[in-house]
């Protein structure tokens, strides 16, 4: 599945479309931006801490 930023174009790593299929932006611009899939992660089922060290994880 190949998904593109929706404010920069960029493709979205593979890894974070799984984790994260509704996004429609990439880890940068979700921080620069405003995220648009805060509310996904309770559906993810994950604390905020969890959910930033895996976004941090897919990022590096
Ligand atoms: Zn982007």
């Amino acid at each position: 599945m190949v998904k593109k930023c929706e404010i920069c174009g960029n493709l979205i790593p593979k890894e974070r479309v799984e984790i994260l299929p509704q996004t429609k932006r990439c880890v940068e611009c979700s921080r620069n931006k405003g995220t648009d899939f805060y509310a996904k992660r309770i559906d993810v089922g994950m604390d905020v801490d969890t959910y930033k060290d895996l976004i941090g994880a897919i990022r590096s």
